[in-house]
C-alpha cells in the first residue's frame, strides 16, 4: 500500500544549523586567523568529547543556573543507564581531562578548543541550540598577568578581523572577589531584596536565596531601577581582591585598552571569582555578547583536582561572523586559482600529470568533470571564480602544449609548455 508513496525527507534538528559552502569557507578563514593567534599567544589545542557526565556539568556549572536548569541536553544512555549530557560549554570537559590525565602536576596550561557546544534555547537570531565556540583556559596562573592576557588575545584577534575596539566590540570588565567577600554582599544583597519583594518577579523570588546575584542580571524592565540601587559587590572587595582588580586594569591600561566597569556583570556560571569580563556588541540585539570569560580558581578542586588558580574564555562564532556580516567585513571568498577545462575526456591520461604537478606546487586546481562542450566548460570555469583558465584543447596537447587564459583582469592568452610545469606554475599563485 505504501510502497509507491515517497518518502518525506527528513529535517535538521530546530535550532542546530548545516554550515554550507559558501559559508563554510567564511568559517575556515575564520577559524584560520583564530589558530594563527592562538599560537602567537602559546596556547595548545585539546579536544574532549561532546558528552559528558550530567553530573560534570551539574557540579561545575552550578545546579541553580540558567544552563543546567532549562537549557542541557541531558538523557539516559537506554544502553546502560549511564546519565550524559551534550556540553553546554567547554570549560568543565577541559578541566576535566586535565585532572583525568594529572596534565596540572607540574606545569600550567594554556590551551585553547574549537567546538560545537548545545544548549535547549528558544533559536533566533545569534542564539542556537547547536552553537560553536572558540575557548581558551589558562590553568595554573593566579594572574592578573595571565587575565590580561586572554582578554589580549581577544583584542589582537579582532583587530585582525578588522573590528573596531571600543566601536565595534567594548570589553566590559568586574569583579566578584572571592567567596567569603561574595558572601558578605550576599547576605547584604538578599536583605536589600528582601526589602523589595514588591517588584521581584516570580523567577526573582524563587532564585533570590540560591542564587540572589542572577537575580541583578535581570532582563526584567520593572526590576532595573531595583538592580541598580542594589548593593555592589565591588564595595565589598577586600584588599586582596582589590589588589589583583588593580593589577588587571593597570596592565590594560598599560596597553591602551580601553574598558567600561560593569558592576552588574555576574555570567551565567557559577564558578567565576576575581576577574570577569564581557566583549560586547550594540550590532546583535539582544545577543550581543561575542566573547565572555573570566578567572575560576576553585573550579578544578570543585572536580576533584588539586586547588589551581585558572582564567578563560568562551567566544560564539556565529556571532562573531554575523558582527563581520553586519559591519560589511565578510571574508573574502573562496575560489580556485585555475580552471582546468578538457574538451575531450579522452586525453585525461595527457592532462592529469600536468594537474598533479600544479596541485604539489600549491595551486588550486579545480579540474572539468563528467564531459560536456567547449563553451559549457568554459562557463564553468567562469562561474568558478577562478583567476586562470587552463585549456587542455586536442590541438594544444599534439604540440606539447596547454592554452593558460586570464579570466578576470584581461590579458592575453599564452601558451605554456607541458614538459615544464615547474617554470610556469608560480604564475598561477596568488599575488
Ligand atoms: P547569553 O547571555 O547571550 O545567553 P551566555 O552568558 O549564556 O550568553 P556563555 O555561557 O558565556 O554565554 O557562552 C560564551 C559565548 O558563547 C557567548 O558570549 C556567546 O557568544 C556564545 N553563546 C552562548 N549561547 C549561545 C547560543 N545559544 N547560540 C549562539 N551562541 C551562544
Ligand atoms: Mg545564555
Amino acid at each position: 500500500m505504501t510502497e509507491n508513496r515517497k518518502l518525506q525527507p527528513l529535517q535538521a534538528v530546530k535550532g542546530m544549523n548545516d554550515i554550507l559552502p559558501p559559508d563554510s569557507a567564511r568559517w575556515e578563514w575564520l577559524e584560520a586567523k583564530m589558530r594563527s593567534v592562538l599560537q602567537r599567544y602559546g596556547y595548545q589545542n585539546v579536544r574532549t568529547p561532546i558528552v559528558e557526565p550530567t553530573a560534570l556539568f551539574v557540579r561545575g556549572i552550578g545546579e541553580v543556573t540558567d544552563i543546567v536548569e532549562k537549557e542541557m541536553y541531558a538523557f539516559e544512555d537506554k544502553m546502560n543507564g549511564d546519565h550524559l549530557a551534550l556540553r553546554p560549554e567547554g570549560t568543565a570537559g577541559v578541566v576535566r581531562a586535565m585532572i583525568e590525565h594529572s596534565f596540572l602536576r607540574d606545569s600550567a596550561r594554556r590551551l585553547y578548543y574549537f567546538g560545537p557546544m548545545f544548549r535547549h534555547e528558544r533559536p533566533q537570531k545569534g542564539r542556537y541550540r547547536q552553537f560553536h565556540q572558540m575557548g581558551i583556559e589558562a590553568l595554573g596562573f593566579a594572574g592578573p598577568d595571565v587575565d590580561a592576557e586572554v582578554i589580549l588575545l581577544a583584542r589582537t584577534l579582532w583587530r585582525e578581523l578588522g573590528l573596531v575596539e571600543g566601536q565595534d566590540v567594548v570589553l566590559e570588565l568586574n569583579c566578584l572577589g572571592q567567596p567569603d567577600e561574595r558572601a558578605a554582599h550576599r547576605a547584604a544583597l538578599i536583605q536589600y531584596l528582601e526589602g523589595h519583594l514588591d517588584v521581584l518577579d516570580e523567577e526573582a523570588k524563587r532564585r533570590m536565596y540560591a542564587n540572589p546575584l542572577r537575580v541583578l542580571d535581570t532582563k526584567n524592565p520593572a526590576m532595573q531601577a531595583m538592580a541598580e540601587q542594589a548593593p555592589k559587590l565591588l564595595d565589598f572587595l577586600g584588599p586582596e581582591s582589590q589588589a589583583h582588580f588593580d593589577g588587571v586594569r593597570a596592565l590594560l591600561d598599560s596597553v591602551g585598552l580601553a574598558y567600561r566597569i560593569n558592576p552588574r556583570l555576574v555570567r551565567g556560571l557559577d564558578y567565576y571569582n576575581l576577574t570577569v569580563f564581557e566583549w560586547v556588541t550594540d550590532k546583535l540585539g539582544a545577543q550581543g555578547t561575542v566573547c565572555a570569560g573570566g578567572r575560576y580558581d576553585g573550579l578544578v578542586e570543585q572536580l576533584g583536582g588539586k586547588a589551581t588558580p585558572a582564567v578563560g574564555f568562551g567566544m560564539g562564532l556565529e556571532r562573531v561572523l554575523l558582527l563581520l556580516d553586519t559591519l560589511g567585513l565578510a571574508a573574502p571568498a573562496s575560489a580556485p586559482d585555475v580552471y582546468a577545462v578538457v574538451p575531450d575526456p579522452a586525453e585525461l591520461p595527457r592532462v592529469l600529470p600536468t594537474l598533479e604537478a600544479l596541485r604539489a606546487a600549491g595551486v588550486a586546481v579545480q579540474m572539468h568533470a563528467g564531459g560536456g562542450s567547449f563553451k559549457s566548460q568554459f562557463k564553468k570555469a567562469d562561474a568558478s571564480g577562478a583567476r586562470f583558465a587552463l585549456v587542455f584543447g586536442t590541438d594544444e596537447l599534439a604540440r606539447g602544449e596547454v592554452s593558460l587564459k586570464p579570466l578576470r583582469d584581461g590579458g592575453e592568452q599564452v601558451a605554456r609548455a607541458l614538459a615544464d610545469v615547474a617554470a610556469w606554475s608560480a604564475e598561477l599563485l596568488p599575488a
